[in-house]
């Protein structure tokens, strides 16, 4: 069995099939998982310097080079590595006095920063597929962004204390802007709550909970209530549609969540997509007490430490990419700030910012080609176990750039 690590569930249960060395069939992921493993020889990046494709001793030599001469350093990207190469990321950053920051400033980063700091209660899938009953989709499409989601850990699973099947065992709620996919599940007991403001919505659960109708949903919202009670273990699942919708004001929401559990259990847990995005913020939450945009020099975070930030106020002089492709995701005029920087791109395959790097470091990709530690996003640490062994990967190179600093 293998671990797939396309996105944050890492499923668990992946086999794969060899003929003549090269990998010919999976079982159990869903496409984008299996993606993973078939196309594992496409797109691969090679090392270069300036565009020119050059021996990798040479392209290591020169990010190096680069980093040793660097006065303002940001290393980005890390949620698609293992623990260990971030671990080595974050001593990087540190003993260099960078900036360090990842994908959750843009994702889910804040979600994981209030369960971490135990704001909300929060639980694992483990525990959700054996015990929840009202299972909340706020903001999210895991039909399509966490496809096994639904399938292999919350509503179709048959759980230890939840043995007769979704349609009587488990109530799904679904909060979003739009009749989603994950939306038109919601039939037989289940809810759809569109949402045309997430803070109403909010104050509506505040307002049945204290003894007042709702404002809206003046049916909805005190059945769901209900069917929490009876159900005692229940779990809300928040994505970055409830994280836009809140922008930044999350009192309201922690205060519903805390007046939910005097009624009965209600667990919280992000539904985003990076692989070891939590696995990144935990480790820089260690040590540092923050999730991400953090810089060692000034030891603390904020918002002008966020990426697409540094590169606006011309705050860096290098920046070291990790298994991301920033140019993929943020506007155009950041393409002109990220060119004049100089750029270091660590990436098993070619990414758009890798064409106007300074230098391209190949690496392995991991649980295909490297073995390591990741953590879902519930919080579960799980082991990688390879299909093949590449010597060069995030690790190796990662530990070459401290060796000059
Ligand atoms: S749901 Fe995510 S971890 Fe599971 S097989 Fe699909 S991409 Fe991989």
């Amino acid at each position: 069995m293998h671990v797939c690590t396309g996105c944050s569930c890492l499923c668990d249960d992946v086999e794969v099939e060899l003929e003549d060395g090269v990998i010919s069939r999976v079982y159990n992921a869903c496409r984008r998982g299996a993606g993973i493993f078939l196309n594992l020889n496409s797109s691969r990046a090679s090392p270069s310097i300036d565009g020119e494709q050059v021996e990798l001793e040479r392209a290591l030599e020169k990010a190096q080079e680069l980093i040793q001469g660097s006065e303002n350093l940001v290393i980005y990207g890390l949620d698609t590595t293992t623990l260990e190469a971030q671990k080595l990321a974050i001593e990087l950053a540190e003993k260099k006095e960078a900036f360090i920051d990842d994908n959750s400033t843009f994702c889910l980063g804040d979600f994981v920063e209030m369960i971490l700091k135990k704001e909300v209660p929060s639980t694992t899938l483990e525990e959700v597929k054996d015990n929840a009953y009202v299972i909340f989709y706020w903001g999210t499409d895991p039909y399509h962004s966490l496809s096994r989601h639904l399938s292999k850990y919350t509503y179709y699973p048959r759980g230890a204390n939840r043995q007769r099947g979704y349609e009587e065992d488990r109530f799904l709620v679904v909060v979003d802007v739009r009749k989603t996919h994950t939306a038109k599940l919601a039939k037989k007991n289940a809810r759809f709550l569109k949402a045309g403001n997430d803070e109403e919505i909010i104050r509506g659960f505040i307002d049945a909970l204290e003894g007042r109708s709702p404002k809206i949903f003046q049916k909805d919202i005190p059945r769901i209530l209900k069917e929490m009670e009876k159900g005692k273990f229940n779990v809300i699942f928040g994505g970055l549609g409830l994280k836009y919708g809140l922008n930044g004001n999350y009192d309201l929401f922690k205060e519903m969540i805390e007046r939910m559990n005097e009624k009965s259990e209600v667990y919280f847990l992000p539904a985003g997509c990076h692989p070891n995005m939590r696995g990144f913020n935990e480790l820089l939450f260690e040590k540092t007490g923050h999730v991400n945009r953090y810089s060692f020099r000034e030891k603390r975070s904020s918002d002008d430490f966020a990426f697409h930030r540094l590169l606006e106020s011309d705050s860096v002089d290098t920046a070291l990419i990790v298994g991301s492709d920033p140019l993929n995701s943020l506007p155009l005029e950041y393409a002109k700030k990220l060119a004049e920087t100089n750029t270091i791109v660590v990436d098993p395959r070619e990414t758009f910012t890798g064409r106007i790097a300074k230098v391209v470091l190949p690496s392995a990709i991991s649980g295909v080609e490297s073995g390591g530690t990741m953590v879902g996003a519930d919080g579960t640490r799980i082991e990688l176990k390879q299909v093949f062994e590449k010597e060069i990967n995030d690790e190796y190179i990662l530990k070459k750039l401290l060796e000059v600093v």
